[in-house]
């Protein structure tokens, strides 16, 4: 990193090296004999210990230094950075909470670029480092006196905000909590109203597929043009990332878009959400089989690490929860209070919109396609056992397909056609049955 967290010069008590290597009862020993030894600080770069400590992760020096109260958690080096930046740099969560609980200032920029410590994990990746930080955000001063979403969107000299730095290093993770913290996908590092980058454009810079999906599923522009008047495509080619100009091209379909502008999807209960969020990627995916084909990207295959608990609880489900409206998926989304059932990409096909219009896209939330209540909330559908004798009289389906086996989300494409676009929700609506309310695409058209 060039930070020269190691101290080569002057290190007259072995302190600096003492705490480098945790070697707690040498650094107790130095600061019985002068306790003043403390506030030293190396040569050039002048690092304090504390400094030292949390970039190596030294917990328990980090915890003896804090705990004693006479060492300031916010002590700056050369390039006024503090111990929290440089241990988020590194990814050192223990000694990021520890600096926290010590009340060390998460707003504090440094000399070299005007970063934060959540510039700094956003940059260098390390996700956990993030989280703590933007959870300190949420209840620290920093909340209240700067507002949680300034901060979520904070930017540094250049006018890139951690969403930009994560895009554009490949933080596909950071990417993803950034956005669902309320990171603006489409800011500008020229600022508001001025030409600059988007994260989009970054990303297509740093060349990460993952990242673009998910920019592009929270409603990235994908013809927002940079200082230079180029969209993401443009950059993608330049830099020869091809898989990522495939699915940037202006001409290649559009994703679905998670529709967060939505009040009850922002406060939607985390089990549901994530069900959704995992059909919309998965769904995304299938759409790009057809825009990668032919190109040396065209077999992605779905990560399965995180989805295989939700495949394991539909497995015991019976045919009796088929989803009412697609006849295809198991029912795993219910809306509140009505307590109506469909599966989570029917869900998704009420909820998304292909292209955001922040002028024109309704707020109104939708309604249920089955009584047409509004939905105030969605939750995970409760496995019912024996279901057949008791819950089809909510919406008595007799021509329900008899023991149909679920598929699990990432199966073949078939599962997906109800989410090839909204259209085709219609054409679903016209062969299932009366019970479907009509007029559901007046619900969120761009
Ligand atoms: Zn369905
Ligand atoms: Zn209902």
């Amino acid at each position: 990193m060039g930070q020269g967290l190691s101290c080569r010069v002057q290190d007259e008590h072995g302190l600096f090296t003492a705490v480098q290597f945790g070697d707690i009862e040498h650094v107790k020993s130095v600061l019985s004999k002068d306790p003043l030894v403390v506030h030293t600080k190396s040569v050039y770069d002048r690092h304090s210990a504390l400094h030292i400590a949390a970039a190596n992760g030294q917990i328990e020096i980090v915890t003896m230094l804090l705990e004693d109260g006479s060492v300031n958690p916010d002590l700056l080096n050369r390039h006024k950075q503090t111990p929290l930046m440089l241990a988020a740099m590194h990814g050192k969560i223990n000694c990021v909470k520890k600096l926290i609980e010590a009340r060390a200032n998460i707003l504090m920029f440094d000399s070299l670029n005007g970063r934060t410590c959540l510039h700094y994990a956003a940059y260098y990746g390390h996700s956990e480092c993030l989280e703590t930080i933007l959870s300190a955000a949420r209840t620290s001063h920093v909340a209240a006196s700067w507002g949680f979403s300034r901060f979520v969107n904070i930017r540094d000299g250049k006018g890139a905000t951690p969403l930009h730095l994560a895009a554009r290093q490949r933080r596909p993770r950071c990417v993803h909590m950034l956005l669902d913290s309320g990171a603006l996908v489409c800011a500008s590092t020229g600022g508001y109203g001025f030409a600059g980058s988007t994260p989009l454009h970054l990303a297509a810079r740093g060349g990460s597929m993952d990242c673009i999906r998910e920019l592009l599923a929270w409603g990235a522009d994908r013809l927002q043009k940079d200082a230079s008047g180029r969209i993401p495509y443009l950059v993608a080619l330049k830099h020869k990332n091809d898989g990522c100009a495939a699915l940037l091209n202006p001409s290649a379909a559009e994703p679905l878009v998670w529709p967060s502008p939505l009040k009850f999807i922002s406060e939607l209960n985390q089990d549901a959400k994530a069900l959704l969020e995992q059909a919309l990627m998965e769904a995304n995916r299938e759409r790009e089989k057809t825009i990668l084909k032919g190109t040396c990207y065209s077999v992605p295959s779905p990560s399965r690490s995180d989805t295989s608990a939700a495949d394991d609880d539909m497995s015991e489900v019976s045919e009796t929860e088929l989803c009412c409206i697609c006849f295809d998926q198991v029912c795993t989304i219910e809306v509140q209070d009505c307590g109506h059932q469909m599966c989570a990409q029917c869900t998704l096909a009420l909820c998304c919109h292909n292209k955001p219009n922040p002028t024109t896209a309704s707020l109104t939330a939708p309604v249920c396609p089955f009584c047409r209540s509004n939905i105030a909330q969605l939750v995970v559908a409760k496995v019912k056992v024996n279901a057949a004798d008791q819950d089809l009289d909510l919406y008595p389906s007799p021509k329900l397909p008899k023991l149909r086996k679920p598929r699990n989300l990432s199966e073949g494409s078939s599962s997906f056609k109800s989410l090839s676009g909204v259209p085709s929700f219609g054409r679903i609506v016209g062969r299932g049955s009366g019970r479907i309310s009509a007029d559901i695409d007046c619900i969120d058209k761009p």
